[in-house]
């Protein structure tokens, strides 16, 4: 005991003792300064590295616009530290060359007007990047846009799934840069589901990565749908464009697996600017 008491371990743990003590004080001097000299963080580099157009209308069902507004918070919060800049709009005109975005969002619509619509087709045919989602797609007889129908893969409105509901979905292939980082199958927040005719799985220029599982079927509970082909992400390889089914009512961006397959896909419209790879600079 009394060899313990003056043993050089014993005075080396005062010692630490001691030194902890300081650094206690030293922790508490540090936050009292921090506290009182709050400022940003400042995420980015000095320039935003892409610009987005979001094009949209309160003019459409209500669950669709409950998609759209959630769809507004949900991009605008990935613009954080000004990383990139969005622009929300209910037209595409008096914007000068739509050139000047990287992107064009549209959920749950798409241009109405013949001005519109030829802004909308020049931008595309010259490179113009586009992220759609559900009723954007939307399109049938009365539709009159052979050129939207075409970019879309060919396909107009067949029938839906009906009450919106979640649905195990099958993502086809892990090869592409959207699909790579997720799972073979996942069941995604409530939605409805659209099937078009002629199917745009047929058409060559078509890429379809994700798609309804057919252990789904019989699905619905008014409208019910007993099989066949749902493709629900798909992108017309002609083009710069995803289009993503997802899209109707409050719930859709519930799910962190389908929120990551959303920013995949538009990261990958984005990097494939003609001005070069954004992500890159
Ligand atoms: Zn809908």
């Amino acid at each position: 005991m009394k060899r313990l008491l003056f043993s050089p371990w014993l005075l080396l743990a005062l010692l630490l003792a001691l030194l902890s003590c300081g650094n206690i004080g030293q922790k508490k001097r540090a936050e009292f300064v921090s506290a009182t000299a709050v400022r940003e963080a400042s995420y980015a580099g000095q320039t935003p590295r892409f610009q987005a157009l979001l094009y949209y209308s309160d003019y459409v069902e209500e669950a669709h616009r409950q998609f759209t507004h959630q769809a507004i918070s949900f991009f605008d919060k990935l613009t954080v530290g000004d990383g990139w800049i969005l622009e929300a709009d209910t037209t595409l005109l008096g914007k000068g060359d739509l050139a000047q975005y990287d992107v064009i969002i549209m959920p749950d619509v798409h241009p109405g007007t013949p001005e519109e619509r030829t802004l909308f087709e020049h931008y595309i045919e010259h490179g113009g990047g586009w992220l759609g989602f559900h009723a954007a797609a939307y399109n049938d007889l009365s539709t009159g846009w052979d050129w939207f129908r075409d970019f879309l893969g060919g396909g107009r409105f067949l029938c839906n799934t009906w009450p919106p509901q979640p649905a195990l979905l099958e993502v086809e292939t892990q090869d592409h840069d959207i699909t790579k980082n997720l799972p073979e199958e996942f069941v995604c927040p409530s939605s409805e589901f659209y099937q078009w005719q002629p199917d745009p799985r047929l058409n060559p220029d078509i890429e379809v990565l994700v798609s309804l599982s057919p252990k789904n079927f019989p699905m619905g509970l008014k409208d019910v749908v007993f099989g066949g082909d749902f493709p629900v992400v798909w992108t017309n390889t002609r083009y710069r464009m995803v289009y993503l089914n997802m899209g109707h009512g409050d719930e859709c961006f519930s799910d962190a697996t389908q929120n990551l397959l959303i920013i995949n896909a538009l990261r990958w419209v984005v990097s494939r600017s003609p001005s070069g790879n954004p992500f890159e600079r």
